[in-house]
């Protein structure tokens, strides 16, 4: 087993140079490859499986971009000559698919001695997987983590030519390099990073271990991407980050997630604007303003409640309470009456009883959540919450996930008719693989919708009359031409 260290000179030490360097191992990487497809007879292949988070799924178009740019050709079979797992680790069953699939990779590998396998993302943040992965899966060639995605140029370069297993994992940085190729998934829609990292510290979530500290992008980088972007085509941006709402710490130039949104949805051609994710106690009556008179800022807020019990909100290290929560929830309804509010619900937190539940209940009812991500605890380790007590049995964990999951649904659906036979703008994002001759258009409040179509739709803006209501979606028609 070979560990590169990664100790750069102070000289080198700078985000520009980092670049030219990675740029430098490109070069190396397309030699390698081309000399690979020389003794295969063929392009070589690559395959990028994403698990988890949209910030992953951002990561997973880096590391395809970069493979593409080597001289790759992606194939949709993970038995490629390079498949990558970008994995995740805010679950425990999102640990156990990783080695479920590695199980089946040693097969592939057999077939195609070439065949290399890299394993990076938060899960391998965590040195108990590490180890595992390097007693237990001994064909894996190359191992890195969250913070130093950005040489994976030069690990692919050095594990193309030496062909020995590299593993580097950094358990901090404070580099941020954008700048290297990226393969959307898209074309007219497209993520952007604006901050990495989290210092909340929610005590059941691994996050702030395993992404580090919060650090922000500077605002011109962000909004020079997102006019590159615009100019490429993209027609709609999503803001990502951790905790996007309370971005701009520690910038030199001072700058609120509310002034960069902003700024941005004033960039021309940038249709719509996401973002993703933000926390409820940095939800500011500035960011609110912004959306109301941004007509271009989607009227969708994803606001994670995680528990409707200002107890269990306490041993969660959420920073509010039950009535700060209905309380913003509030304002957010009557100042942005067409928005439609989702959130992310813990059922089963250590030491949550009946009450607990029926607390957070009552905020399914009184907010009257558009949707909600329900999830069962699971236990990270390593994190505060691990350590707690938690004396309910997995009977009563899934009955109380039982009664939340009905209560969110008859909610979700009770928002839902309220667009029945409304004409609303959509974006077709893609083909109806389900239903042939069907196209999926999303709205402005997140709501999906099927619609007669075909490909050249896709990327379009159309108004659509949503006639048929199933609950979370809907089918309908378009009501007119394109919008341009
Ligand atoms: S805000 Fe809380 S839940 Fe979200 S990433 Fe940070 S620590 Fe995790």
């Amino acid at each position: 087993m070979r560990k590169i260290i990664s100790g750069l000179s102070a000289e080198e030490n700078t985000d520009l140079l980092e670049q030219q360097r990675q740029e430098r191992y490109m070069e190396a990487a397309r030699e390698k490859t081309a000399a690979l497809a020389a003794r295969l007879h063929r392009t070589p292949t690559c395959h990028v499986t994403n698990f988890g988070c949209q910030m992953n799924a951002k990561d997973a178009e880096k590391l395809l971009g970069i493979l593409l740019s080597a001289g790759f050709e992606e194939t949709q079979d993970e038995a490629a000559d390079f498949l990558i797992y970008n994995t995740c680790t805010v679950r425990d069953n999102a640990d156990q698919r990783v080695f479920g699939r590695l199980g089946r990779v040693s097969h592939y590998r057999k077939n195609n001695p070439d065949m290399k396998i890299a394993l990076c993302g938060c899960m391998m943040q965590e040195d108990l997987n590490v180890e595992k992965v390097l007693k237990s899966y001994p064909f894996v060639d190359l191992i890195f983590g969250t913070h130093n995605l950005f040489r994976f140029p030069e690990y692919l370069a050095q594990v193309l030519d030496s062909g020995e297993r590299i593993v580097d994992i950094w358990k901090k940085t404070d580099r941020i390099v954008e700048s290297l190729p990226s393969e959307r998934k898209y074309s007219f829609k497209s993520g952007v990073n604006i901050t990495f990292g989290c210092d909340n510290f929610c005590s059941y979530c691994i996050v702030p271990y395993v992404r580090g500290r919060e650090r922000s992008r500077k605002p011109e980088e962000i909004l020079g991407e997102i006019r590159a972007l615009s100019e490429s085509g993209v027609k709609e941006i999503m803001l990502l980050g951790q905790n996007v709402n309370s971005y701009g710490r520690g910038l030199d130039e001072p700058c609120t997630f509310a002034e960069l949104i902003d700024r941005a949805a004033k960039i021309d051609g940038i249709r719509r604007i996401r973002f993703m994710t933000p926390h409820p106690k940095d939800f500011s009556d500035e960011l609110i303003e912004v959306i109301k008179r941004n007509e271009n800022i989607a009227r969708h807020v994803h606001l994670p409640l995680q528990s409707g019990s200002t107890q269990i909100l306490k041993q969660m290290n959420r920073k509010y309470t039950k009535e700060q929560y209905l309380a913003l929830a509030e304002k957010i309804r009557t100042r942005l009456p067409d928005a439609a509010i989702t959130t992310d619900i813990i059922v089963g937190f250590p030491g949550e009883t009946d009450r607990d539940v029926d607390d957070t209940i009552d905020v399914i009812r009184r907010v009257h959540f558009d949707n909600a991500y329900t999830f069962i605890y699971s236990k990270r380790t390593g994190t505060p919450a691990a350590r707690m007590e938690d004396p309910a049995t997995e009977e009563e964990k899934k009955d109380r996930f039982s009664r939340v999951l009905k209560c969110v649904q008859q909610s979700a659906k009770e928002r839902a008719l309220l667009l029945q036979g409304k004409v609303m703008t959509g974006l077709v994002e893609e083909v109806n693989t389900q239903s042939p001759g069907k196209v999926t258009a999303r709205l402005s409040d997140n709501m999906i919708v099927h619609i007669d179509g075909d490909e050249s739709m896709i990327g379009k803006f159309y108004p659509i009359r949503l006639d048929i209501c199933c609950g979370f979606y809907y089918f309908g028609e378009t009501a007119g031409e394109e919008i341009v």
